[in-house]
């Protein structure tokens, strides 16, 4: 059975070794922050900056791996339906991006969705790692502008990350609603873990 992620807001879910999370863009507009850490030793977490270096790539794919701060793989995208647009470049959204766009009230944020589904297993990191962003669609022109446009996922794509040690993932699905990264309406979306083997 699937589980939901609200709207605006995120879950974490701890895997085994050789599991794998499949992660449902139920209504195909939804951007997915996505976090890992190593659930022996959080210190080690999944690190876009080293999975960039290792992959001497600023995309990432299916088959492609994810590394870690400590440059080994935690996760691999074993399978993906999706036009393959995910951003690995930049950061979670929080309080002060908010902010800096004119929001004077609490708006929810992919930084306080991460710390508030880690505290659900006693986890408390003091910073927010820059964040795998699924179906994110951040093109990049020759000049190395970036662009941020509505994902070019369909209602139902999916991804599977194949875990290389015990993790634990944590999902947000961004609240971000100024901009167009969702479509301008933040959508729920689901995941499932699948299996060793
Ligand atoms: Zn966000």
């Amino acid at each position: 059975m699937p589980t939901l992620i609200p709207a605006r807001y995120g879950k974490a879910v701890r895997l085994k070794a050789g599991e794998a999370l499949k992660i449902i863009n139920t209504h195909g507009n939804q951007v997915l922050d996505t976090w890992a850490f190593n659930a022996n030793d959080p210190s080690e977490y999944m690190s876009m900056a080293h999975t960039r270096s290792r992959n001497s790539r600023i995309f990432v794919s299916r088959d492609d791996a994810l590394a870690s701060n400590h440059r080994r793989t935690i996760l691999t995208i074993e399978q993906d339906t999706s036009p393959g647009r995910h951003d690995i470049l930049l950061c979670a959204c929080n309080a002060w991006i908010y902010r800096e766009l004119g929001i004077t009230a609490y708006h929810r944020s992919c930084s306080d969705n991460l710390h508030e589904a880690l505290s659900e297993f006693g986890l408390q990191i003091p910073w927010t790692p820059s964040p795998l962003n699924l179906f994110m669609n951040v093109p990049v022109d020759p000049e190395g502008r970036l662009d941020r446009l509505p994902p070019e996922s369909r209602p139902g794509d999916y991804v599977v990350l194949r875990t290389a040690c015990d993790v634990i993932v944590a999902i947000s699905s961004c609240p971000q609603d100024i901009t167009a990264v969702n479509a301008g309406r933040p959508s729920d979306a689901e995941f499932e873990v699948i299996a060793a083997g």
